[in-house]
Protein backbone atom coordinates (compact mmCIF):
# COMPACT_ATOMS: atom_id res chain seq x y z
CA UNK A 1 0.00 0.00 0.00
CA UNK A 2 1.99 3.41 -1.15
CA UNK A 3 1.74 6.22 1.54
CA UNK A 4 -0.11 8.49 -1.15
CA UNK A 5 -3.14 5.77 -0.43
CA UNK A 6 -3.11 8.17 2.79
CA UNK A 7 -2.62 11.66 1.71
CA UNK A 8 -5.59 13.12 2.73
CA UNK A 9 -5.11 17.06 3.54
CA UNK A 10 -8.60 17.29 4.73
CA UNK A 11 -8.25 14.57 7.35
CA UNK A 12 -5.04 16.00 8.78
CA UNK A 13 -4.80 16.41 12.36
CA UNK A 14 -9.12 15.69 12.63
CA UNK A 15 -9.96 13.70 15.92
CA UNK A 16 -11.01 10.37 15.71
CA UNK A 17 -13.08 8.36 18.27
CA UNK A 18 -13.48 4.56 17.45
CA UNK A 19 -16.15 2.38 19.51
CA UNK A 20 -15.81 -1.61 19.31
CA UNK A 21 -18.39 -3.82 19.91
CA UNK A 22 -18.33 -7.60 19.61
CA UNK A 23 -15.72 -10.27 18.79
CA UNK A 24 -11.52 -10.02 18.69
CA UNK A 25 -12.28 -9.80 14.76
CA UNK A 26 -13.66 -6.42 14.92
CA UNK A 27 -11.17 -5.62 17.71
CA UNK A 28 -8.52 -6.31 15.27
CA UNK A 29 -9.86 -4.50 12.11
CA UNK A 30 -10.23 -1.29 14.48
CA UNK A 31 -6.49 -1.41 14.66
CA UNK A 32 -6.41 -1.53 11.34
CA UNK A 33 -9.14 1.52 11.12
CA UNK A 34 -7.10 3.22 13.44
CA UNK A 35 -3.73 2.43 11.71
CA UNK A 36 -5.01 3.81 8.53
CA UNK A 37 -6.47 6.73 10.36
CA UNK A 38 -2.92 7.68 12.46
CA UNK A 39 -1.26 7.22 8.56
CA UNK A 40 -3.47 10.10 6.99
CA UNK A 41 -2.63 12.51 10.16
CA UNK A 42 -5.41 12.41 12.20
CA UNK A 43 -5.21 12.21 16.07
CA UNK A 44 -7.04 9.81 18.35
CA UNK A 45 -9.63 11.50 20.97
CA UNK A 46 -10.61 9.78 24.09
CA UNK A 47 -14.03 10.68 24.09
CA UNK A 48 -16.73 11.30 21.61
CA UNK A 49 -17.25 14.75 22.55
CA UNK A 50 -13.36 15.71 21.53
CA UNK A 51 -13.76 14.10 18.41
CA UNK A 52 -14.69 14.85 14.85
CA UNK A 53 -14.62 11.57 13.65
CA UNK A 54 -16.44 8.71 15.58
CA UNK A 55 -16.58 5.11 14.22
CA UNK A 56 -18.87 2.34 15.38
CA UNK A 57 -17.47 -0.79 14.75
CA UNK A 58 -20.38 -2.85 14.65
CA UNK A 59 -21.45 -6.41 15.38
CA UNK A 60 -24.79 -7.99 14.70
CA UNK A 61 -24.54 -11.61 15.68
CA UNK A 62 -27.04 -11.13 18.50
CA UNK A 63 -29.78 -8.38 18.52
CA UNK A 64 -29.02 -6.62 21.35
CA UNK A 65 -25.73 -5.23 19.90
CA UNK A 66 -28.32 -3.60 17.13
CA UNK A 67 -29.95 -1.62 20.02
CA UNK A 68 -26.55 -0.22 21.39
CA UNK A 69 -25.38 1.10 18.09
CA UNK A 70 -28.81 3.05 17.82
CA UNK A 71 -29.00 4.67 20.90
CA UNK A 72 -25.49 5.51 21.17
CA UNK A 73 -25.49 7.00 17.83
CA UNK A 74 -28.78 9.50 18.66
CA UNK A 75 -26.66 10.15 21.56
CA UNK A 76 -23.95 11.76 19.76
CA UNK A 77 -26.15 14.10 18.84
CA UNK A 78 -26.58 16.20 22.61
CA UNK A 79 -22.49 16.46 22.15
CA UNK A 80 -21.09 19.90 22.07
CA UNK A 81 -19.80 20.73 18.35
CA UNK A 82 -16.91 18.99 17.42
CA UNK A 83 -13.18 20.51 17.49
CA UNK A 84 -13.33 21.61 13.85
CA UNK A 85 -16.68 22.49 13.50
CA UNK A 86 -17.95 19.12 11.60
CA UNK A 87 -18.30 15.46 13.00
CA UNK A 88 -18.64 12.65 10.83
CA UNK A 89 -20.20 9.22 12.06
CA UNK A 90 -19.40 6.62 10.33
CA UNK A 91 -20.32 2.92 11.21
CA UNK A 92 -18.05 0.12 9.92
CA UNK A 93 -18.68 -3.93 10.77
CA UNK A 94 -21.05 -6.54 10.82
CA UNK A 95 -24.08 -4.15 10.71
CA UNK A 96 -22.71 -1.55 7.74
CA UNK A 97 -21.99 -5.00 5.78
CA UNK A 98 -25.74 -6.38 6.45
CA UNK A 99 -27.70 -2.76 6.09
CA UNK A 100 -25.51 -0.49 3.73
CA UNK A 101 -27.43 2.60 2.46
CA UNK A 102 -30.76 1.34 4.89
CA UNK A 103 -28.89 3.18 8.03
CA UNK A 104 -28.19 6.45 6.46
CA UNK A 105 -31.83 6.41 6.29
CA UNK A 106 -32.30 5.21 10.10
CA UNK A 107 -29.66 7.08 11.56
CA UNK A 108 -30.06 10.46 10.20
CA UNK A 109 -26.68 11.60 11.83
CA UNK A 110 -24.71 9.33 10.25
CA UNK A 111 -22.73 9.82 6.53
CA UNK A 112 -20.28 6.90 6.06
CA UNK A 113 -21.10 3.45 6.30
CA UNK A 114 -18.52 0.80 5.32
CA UNK A 115 -18.62 -2.96 5.11
CA UNK A 116 -16.36 -5.98 6.29
CA UNK A 117 -14.03 -5.33 3.75
CA UNK A 118 -14.10 -2.05 2.94
CA UNK A 119 -11.54 -0.85 5.78
CA UNK A 120 -9.34 -0.25 2.79
CA UNK A 121 -11.97 3.05 1.57
CA UNK A 122 -12.34 4.18 5.21
CA UNK A 123 -9.52 7.24 4.79
CA UNK A 124 -11.18 8.41 1.25
CA UNK A 125 -14.96 7.87 2.54
CA UNK A 126 -14.25 9.90 5.46
CA UNK A 127 -12.47 12.51 3.37
CA UNK A 128 -15.08 12.91 0.89
CA UNK A 129 -17.65 13.45 3.76
CA UNK A 130 -15.77 16.59 5.04
CA UNK A 131 -16.00 18.19 2.04
CA UNK A 132 -19.86 17.27 1.15
CA UNK A 133 -22.93 16.44 2.87
CA UNK A 134 -23.68 13.58 0.00
CA UNK A 135 -23.78 10.07 2.15
CA UNK A 136 -20.59 8.06 1.26
CA UNK A 137 -21.39 4.04 1.78
CA UNK A 138 -19.02 0.97 0.56
CA UNK A 139 -20.16 -2.35 0.78
CA UNK A 140 -19.17 -4.57 -1.87
CA UNK A 141 -17.20 -7.08 -0.73
CA UNK A 142 -13.81 -6.01 -2.76
CA UNK A 143 -11.40 -8.63 -3.94
CA UNK A 144 -8.07 -6.20 -3.51
CA UNK A 145 -8.67 -5.32 -0.18
CA UNK A 146 -6.30 -6.78 2.20
CA UNK A 147 -7.09 -5.19 5.48
CA UNK A 148 -3.73 -7.43 6.72
CA UNK A 149 -1.52 -4.61 4.12
CA UNK A 150 -3.25 -1.75 6.10
CA UNK A 151 -1.26 0.30 8.78
CA UNK A 152 -1.53 -1.13 12.41
CA UNK A 153 -2.37 0.62 15.57
CA UNK A 154 -2.10 -1.93 18.27
CA UNK A 155 -3.51 -1.33 21.32
CA UNK A 156 -0.99 -3.34 23.63
CA UNK A 157 2.20 -3.52 22.45
CA UNK A 158 3.16 -6.69 24.18
CA UNK A 159 -0.32 -8.75 22.65
CA UNK A 160 -1.09 -8.75 18.90
CA UNK A 161 -4.36 -10.56 17.31
CA UNK A 162 -3.26 -12.03 13.73
CA UNK A 163 -6.01 -12.69 11.30
CA UNK A 164 -4.76 -16.06 9.44
CA UNK A 165 -8.54 -16.32 7.70
CA UNK A 166 -11.36 -14.27 7.33
CA UNK A 167 -15.33 -15.72 6.69
CA UNK A 168 -16.92 -19.01 7.34
CA UNK A 169 -18.30 -21.41 5.36
CA UNK A 170 -20.27 -23.55 8.21
CA UNK A 171 -23.52 -21.47 8.23
CA UNK A 172 -24.66 -23.02 11.73
CA UNK A 173 -28.94 -22.35 11.44
CA UNK A 174 -28.66 -19.63 14.28
CA UNK A 175 -25.66 -17.75 12.71
CA UNK A 176 -25.87 -14.47 10.53
CA UNK A 177 -21.79 -14.30 10.30
CA UNK A 178 -21.23 -16.06 7.44
CA UNK A 179 -24.37 -14.03 5.29
CA UNK A 180 -21.92 -10.45 6.62
CA UNK A 181 -18.34 -12.06 6.27
CA UNK A 182 -18.43 -14.26 3.17
CA UNK A 183 -16.87 -17.39 3.01
CA UNK A 184 -13.43 -18.82 4.20
CA UNK A 185 -10.57 -17.15 3.02
CA UNK A 186 -7.37 -18.11 4.43
CA UNK A 187 -3.66 -16.03 4.23
CA UNK A 188 -0.97 -17.94 2.74
CA UNK A 189 1.16 -19.37 5.32
CA UNK A 190 4.57 -17.42 4.63
CA UNK A 191 2.63 -14.26 5.01
CA UNK A 192 1.61 -15.36 8.53
CA UNK A 193 4.92 -16.16 9.59
CA UNK A 194 6.50 -13.21 8.12
CA UNK A 195 3.79 -10.98 10.14
CA UNK A 196 4.62 -12.89 13.21
CA UNK A 197 8.42 -13.05 12.97
CA UNK A 198 7.69 -8.94 12.67
CA UNK A 199 5.85 -8.93 15.52
CA UNK A 200 8.92 -10.61 17.50
CA UNK A 201 11.40 -7.97 16.34
CA UNK A 202 9.17 -5.17 17.95
CA UNK A 203 8.77 -6.65 21.27
CA UNK A 204 5.48 -8.95 21.11
CA UNK A 205 5.35 -11.98 23.21
CA UNK A 206 2.01 -12.90 22.44
CA UNK A 207 -0.21 -13.73 19.47
CA UNK A 208 -3.43 -14.11 19.15
CA UNK A 209 -4.41 -16.30 15.96
CA UNK A 210 -7.81 -15.56 14.76
CA UNK A 211 -10.53 -16.73 12.32
CA UNK A 212 -14.46 -18.11 12.59
CA UNK A 213 -13.26 -21.66 12.17
CA UNK A 214 -9.50 -22.00 12.58
CA UNK A 215 -9.35 -25.72 12.16
CA UNK A 216 -9.80 -25.18 8.86
CA UNK A 217 -7.36 -22.77 8.32
CA UNK A 218 -5.70 -23.51 4.59
CA UNK A 219 -8.48 -25.47 3.44
CA UNK A 220 -10.04 -23.09 0.71
CA UNK A 221 -6.49 -22.30 -0.46
CA UNK A 222 -4.56 -25.08 -0.06
CA UNK A 223 -7.47 -28.01 -0.65
CA UNK A 224 -6.54 -29.82 2.80
CA UNK A 225 -6.55 -27.90 6.72
CA UNK A 226 -3.16 -26.73 7.43
CA UNK A 227 -3.86 -25.65 10.93
CA UNK A 228 -1.56 -27.44 12.62
CA UNK A 229 1.64 -27.34 10.47
CA UNK A 230 0.85 -22.94 10.78
CA UNK A 231 0.94 -23.76 14.45
CA UNK A 232 4.48 -25.55 14.22
CA UNK A 233 5.87 -22.89 11.85
CA UNK A 234 4.57 -20.17 14.83
CA UNK A 235 6.29 -21.80 17.66
CA UNK A 236 9.48 -21.70 15.64
CA UNK A 237 9.31 -17.67 15.20
CA UNK A 238 10.54 -17.19 18.48
CA UNK A 239 6.94 -15.88 19.80
CA UNK A 240 6.72 -16.76 23.37
CA UNK A 241 2.98 -17.55 23.81
CA UNK A 242 0.27 -18.70 20.86
CA UNK A 243 -3.56 -18.84 21.47
CA UNK A 244 -6.33 -18.99 18.85
CA UNK A 245 -9.82 -18.71 18.85
CA UNK A 246 -12.41 -20.07 17.48
CA UNK A 247 -12.22 -23.72 16.79
CA UNK A 248 -15.36 -25.51 15.69
CA UNK A 249 -15.10 -29.54 16.91
CA UNK A 250 -15.83 -30.70 13.78
CA UNK A 251 -12.28 -29.91 12.43
CA UNK A 252 -10.43 -30.06 15.23
CA UNK A 253 -7.93 -33.01 13.86
CA UNK A 254 -5.43 -35.37 16.01
CA UNK A 255 -2.38 -33.46 14.24
CA UNK A 256 -3.65 -30.68 15.75
CA UNK A 257 -4.07 -32.03 19.13
CA UNK A 258 -0.63 -32.90 18.75
CA UNK A 259 0.82 -29.07 17.88
CA UNK A 260 -1.09 -28.56 21.12
CA UNK A 261 0.53 -30.68 23.31
CA UNK A 262 4.26 -30.53 21.77
CA UNK A 263 4.29 -27.18 20.48
CA UNK A 264 5.99 -25.09 23.81
CA UNK A 265 4.45 -21.66 22.57
CA UNK A 266 1.04 -22.86 22.10
CA UNK A 267 -0.77 -22.58 25.52
CA UNK A 268 -2.91 -24.72 27.50
CA UNK A 269 -6.15 -23.57 26.60
CA UNK A 270 -8.79 -24.36 24.33
CA UNK A 271 -11.68 -22.27 23.21
CA UNK A 272 -14.10 -25.21 21.40
CA UNK A 273 -17.53 -23.66 21.48
CA UNK A 274 -20.15 -26.45 21.98
CA UNK A 275 -23.34 -24.68 21.47
CA UNK A 276 -25.80 -27.36 22.93
CA UNK A 277 -25.13 -30.88 25.27
CA UNK A 278 -28.17 -31.97 22.86
CA UNK A 279 -27.58 -34.01 19.89
CA UNK A 280 -31.48 -33.23 18.53
CA UNK A 281 -30.27 -29.77 19.15
CA UNK A 282 -27.23 -29.90 17.36
CA UNK A 283 -28.55 -30.99 14.68
CA UNK A 284 -31.10 -28.59 14.34
CA UNK A 285 -27.76 -26.33 14.51
CA UNK A 286 -26.16 -27.64 11.61
CA UNK A 287 -23.26 -27.93 13.74
CA UNK A 288 -22.44 -31.44 12.63
CA UNK A 289 -21.00 -33.42 15.36
CA UNK A 290 -23.31 -35.51 18.54
CA UNK A 291 -22.71 -34.80 22.39
CA UNK A 292 -20.69 -37.99 22.50
CA UNK A 293 -18.22 -36.74 19.55
CA UNK A 294 -18.06 -33.60 21.61
CA UNK A 295 -17.00 -35.25 24.77
CA UNK A 296 -15.05 -38.40 23.19
CA UNK A 297 -13.03 -35.05 21.52
CA UNK A 298 -12.63 -33.62 24.99
CA UNK A 299 -11.11 -36.74 26.60
CA UNK A 300 -9.35 -37.14 24.21
CA UNK A 301 -7.74 -33.36 24.23
CA UNK A 302 -7.18 -34.03 28.06
CA UNK A 303 -5.46 -37.12 27.23
CA UNK A 304 -3.01 -35.25 25.04
CA UNK A 305 -2.80 -32.00 27.40
CA UNK A 306 -3.88 -33.27 31.17
CA UNK A 307 -4.07 -29.59 32.59
CA UNK A 308 -6.01 -27.77 29.79
CA UNK A 309 -8.24 -25.20 29.85
CA UNK A 310 -11.08 -25.90 28.25
CA UNK A 311 -13.53 -22.83 27.53
CA UNK A 312 -16.65 -22.52 25.10
CA UNK A 313 -19.31 -20.67 24.12
CA UNK A 314 -23.41 -22.34 24.71
CA UNK A 315 -26.87 -20.63 23.46
CA UNK A 316 -29.63 -20.87 25.35
CA UNK A 317 -33.29 -21.20 24.45
CA UNK A 318 -32.17 -22.25 20.62
CA UNK A 319 -35.96 -22.62 18.59
CA UNK A 320 -37.87 -25.81 19.90
CA UNK A 321 -34.93 -26.14 23.07
CA UNK A 322 -36.81 -28.51 25.98
CA UNK A 323 -36.70 -28.97 29.43
CA UNK A 324 -34.71 -32.58 28.21
CA UNK A 325 -32.76 -30.64 25.85
CA UNK A 326 -31.18 -28.09 28.49
CA UNK A 327 -31.08 -30.62 30.85
CA UNK A 328 -28.56 -32.33 28.26
CA UNK A 329 -26.26 -28.60 27.98
CA UNK A 330 -25.93 -28.71 31.98
CA UNK A 331 -24.97 -32.28 32.31
CA UNK A 332 -22.07 -31.90 28.97
CA UNK A 333 -21.15 -28.74 31.05
CA UNK A 334 -20.53 -30.77 34.01
CA UNK A 335 -18.98 -33.33 32.59
CA UNK A 336 -16.56 -31.12 29.98
CA UNK A 337 -15.58 -29.07 33.40
CA UNK A 338 -15.47 -25.55 31.27
CA UNK A 339 -13.22 -22.93 32.96
CA UNK A 340 -15.33 -20.69 31.11
CA UNK A 341 -17.91 -20.24 29.41
CA UNK A 342 -19.87 -17.44 27.11
CA UNK A 343 -23.13 -18.03 27.28
CA UNK A 344 -25.57 -16.20 25.28
CA UNK A 345 -29.91 -16.71 25.24
CA UNK A 346 -30.63 -17.23 21.19
CA UNK A 347 -31.23 -14.34 19.27
CA UNK A 348 -33.39 -14.22 16.52
CA UNK A 349 -31.36 -13.23 13.52
CA UNK A 350 -33.53 -12.33 10.27
CA UNK A 351 -32.29 -14.24 7.30
CA UNK A 352 -31.05 -17.33 9.11
CA UNK A 353 -32.89 -20.57 9.17
CA UNK A 354 -33.27 -21.05 12.31
CA UNK A 355 -35.19 -17.82 12.72
CA UNK A 356 -37.86 -19.61 10.65
CA UNK A 357 -38.02 -22.51 12.93
CA UNK A 358 -41.09 -22.52 15.89
CA UNK A 359 -39.65 -21.06 18.45
CA UNK A 360 -42.44 -20.56 21.43
CA UNK A 361 -40.65 -21.30 24.87
CA UNK A 362 -41.49 -18.34 27.17
CA UNK A 363 -38.85 -16.14 27.82
CA UNK A 364 -38.88 -16.37 31.77
CA UNK A 365 -38.52 -20.54 30.99
CA UNK A 366 -35.17 -19.26 29.01
CA UNK A 367 -33.99 -16.89 31.51
CA UNK A 368 -34.24 -19.50 34.37
CA UNK A 369 -31.99 -22.00 31.99
CA UNK A 370 -29.66 -19.31 31.19
CA UNK A 371 -29.14 -18.70 35.01
CA UNK A 372 -28.83 -22.50 35.96
CA UNK A 373 -26.51 -22.93 33.38
CA UNK A 374 -24.16 -19.97 34.58
CA UNK A 375 -24.54 -21.60 38.10
CA UNK A 376 -23.17 -25.09 36.82
CA UNK A 377 -20.44 -23.27 34.83
CA UNK A 378 -19.64 -20.93 38.08
CA UNK A 379 -18.85 -24.44 40.16
CA UNK A 380 -16.87 -25.70 36.88
CA UNK A 381 -14.75 -22.95 36.76
CA UNK A 382 -14.33 -22.48 40.56
CA UNK A 383 -13.01 -26.11 41.18
CA UNK A 384 -10.59 -25.76 37.55
CA UNK A 385 -9.07 -22.79 39.17
CA UNK A 386 -8.11 -25.27 43.03
CA UNK A 387 -6.23 -26.94 40.64
CA UNK A 388 -3.82 -23.86 40.63
CA UNK A 389 -3.80 -23.62 44.54
CA UNK A 390 0.22 -23.25 45.47
CA UNK A 391 1.76 -23.19 42.16
CA UNK A 392 3.65 -20.79 40.52
CA UNK A 393 2.39 -19.90 37.11
CA UNK A 394 4.07 -17.08 34.96
CA UNK A 395 1.56 -14.45 34.06
CA UNK A 396 1.74 -11.83 31.44
CA UNK A 397 1.21 -8.52 33.29
CA UNK A 398 -1.70 -6.46 31.49
CA UNK A 399 -1.84 -3.16 33.74
CA UNK A 400 -2.92 -3.01 37.26
CA UNK A 401 -6.41 -4.28 38.60
CA UNK A 402 -9.36 -1.73 38.03
CA UNK A 403 -10.42 -1.84 41.77
CA UNK A 404 -6.62 -1.38 43.16
CA UNK A 405 -4.22 0.30 41.31
CA UNK A 406 -1.73 -1.55 43.61
CA UNK A 407 -2.53 -4.82 42.17
CA UNK A 408 -1.20 -5.84 38.85
CA UNK A 409 -3.07 -8.02 36.67
CA UNK A 410 -2.23 -10.42 33.97
CA UNK A 411 -2.88 -13.81 32.17
CA UNK A 412 -1.65 -17.41 33.18
CA UNK A 413 -0.94 -19.73 30.42
CA UNK A 414 -4.68 -21.19 30.79
CA UNK A 415 -6.05 -17.80 30.33
CA UNK A 416 -6.98 -17.17 33.86
CA UNK A 417 -6.70 -13.70 35.39
CA UNK A 418 -3.84 -13.41 38.29
CA UNK A 419 -3.36 -10.71 40.28
CA UNK A 420 -0.88 -10.20 42.88
CA UNK A 421 0.51 -7.08 44.80
CA UNK A 422 2.95 -4.76 43.32
CA UNK A 423 6.03 -4.98 45.40
CA UNK A 424 7.18 -2.17 47.05
CA UNK A 425 9.21 0.34 45.13
CA UNK A 426 8.37 -0.96 42.14
CA UNK A 427 6.38 1.11 39.07
CA UNK A 428 3.27 -1.26 37.95
CA UNK A 429 3.90 0.49 34.64
CA UNK A 430 6.86 -1.13 34.28
CA UNK A 431 5.66 -4.37 34.80
CA UNK A 432 3.53 -3.97 31.98
CA UNK A 433 4.05 -6.55 29.16
CA UNK A 434 6.77 -8.37 31.64
CA UNK A 435 6.52 -11.96 32.68
CA UNK A 436 6.34 -12.40 36.58
CA UNK A 437 5.86 -15.40 38.10
CA UNK A 438 3.30 -15.61 40.67
CA UNK A 439 2.29 -17.95 43.74
CA UNK A 440 -1.03 -18.81 43.66
CA UNK A 441 -2.46 -18.15 46.88
CA UNK A 442 -5.84 -17.65 46.45
CA UNK A 443 -8.37 -19.39 43.69
CA UNK A 444 -11.75 -18.14 43.30
CA UNK A 445 -14.52 -18.23 40.57
CA UNK A 446 -13.00 -15.77 38.12
CA UNK A 447 -9.53 -15.15 39.32
CA UNK A 448 -6.06 -16.49 40.97
CA UNK A 449 -4.01 -13.96 43.31
CA UNK A 450 -1.04 -14.76 44.82
CA UNK A 451 2.70 -13.20 45.51
CA UNK A 452 5.54 -12.72 43.06
CA UNK A 453 8.28 -14.57 43.14
CA UNK A 454 11.52 -13.77 41.50
CA UNK A 455 12.24 -11.47 38.85
CA UNK A 456 10.32 -10.30 36.19
CA UNK A 457 11.40 -10.98 32.87
N1 LIG B 1 -17.09 -19.01 14.84
C1 LIG B 1 -17.17 -19.11 16.22
C2 LIG B 1 -17.49 -20.55 16.62
O1 LIG B 1 -18.27 -21.20 15.94
O2 LIG B 1 -16.99 -20.97 17.64
C3 LIG B 1 -18.20 -18.24 16.83
C4 LIG B 1 -18.39 -16.88 16.34
S1 LIG B 1 -19.84 -16.12 16.95
C5 LIG B 1 -19.41 -14.51 16.58
C6 LIG B 1 -19.65 -16.23 18.71
C7 LIG B 1 -20.74 -16.94 19.41
O3 LIG B 1 -21.93 -16.20 19.35
C8 LIG B 1 -21.14 -18.28 18.86
O4 LIG B 1 -20.25 -19.30 19.23
C9 LIG B 1 -22.49 -18.48 19.44
O5 LIG B 1 -22.45 -19.09 20.72
C10 LIG B 1 -23.00 -17.05 19.60
N2 LIG B 1 -24.08 -16.77 18.65
C11 LIG B 1 -24.00 -16.73 17.31
N3 LIG B 1 -25.21 -16.47 16.79
C12 LIG B 1 -26.07 -16.34 17.83
C13 LIG B 1 -27.46 -16.08 17.94
N4 LIG B 1 -28.24 -15.92 16.87
N5 LIG B 1 -28.00 -16.00 19.19
C14 LIG B 1 -27.24 -16.17 20.28
N6 LIG B 1 -25.93 -16.42 20.23
C15 LIG B 1 -25.35 -16.51 19.02
FE1 LIG C 1 -21.27 -18.73 13.04
FE2 LIG C 1 -21.08 -21.38 13.07
FE3 LIG C 1 -19.48 -19.94 11.47
FE4 LIG C 1 -19.10 -19.84 14.13
S1 LIG C 1 -18.88 -21.67 12.81
S2 LIG C 1 -19.17 -18.12 12.71
S3 LIG C 1 -21.18 -20.02 14.89
S4 LIG C 1 -21.69 -20.13 11.30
Amino acid sequence: MSQSAFSYPVLSQKTYFIRTFGCQMNLHDSERVSGVLDACGCLEAAEPAEADIVIFMTCCVREAADQRLYGQCSSLKSLPAAPSGKRVVAIGGCIAQRDGERLIDKLDNVQVVFGTSAINHVAELLAHAFESDEPQVVTVEDPACDATALPWHRETPYHAWVPIMTGCNNFCTYCIVPYVRGREKSRPIENIIDEVTGLVRTGVREVTLLGQNVNSYGRDRYGAPRFAELLRAVGETGIERIRFTSSHPKDLLPETIDAIAEVPAVMPHLHLAVQSGSTRILKLMNRRYTREDYLDLVQRVRERVPHIALTTDIIVGFPGETEEDFAETLSLARVARFSQAFTFIYSRRAGTPAAEMPDDTPRERIQDRFDRLVHVIEDTAHAFNQQDLGQVVPVLVEGVSKKDSHRLQGKSPKNQTVHAPVPEGIDPGSLVGKIVDVEVQTARTWYLAGEMRGEPR
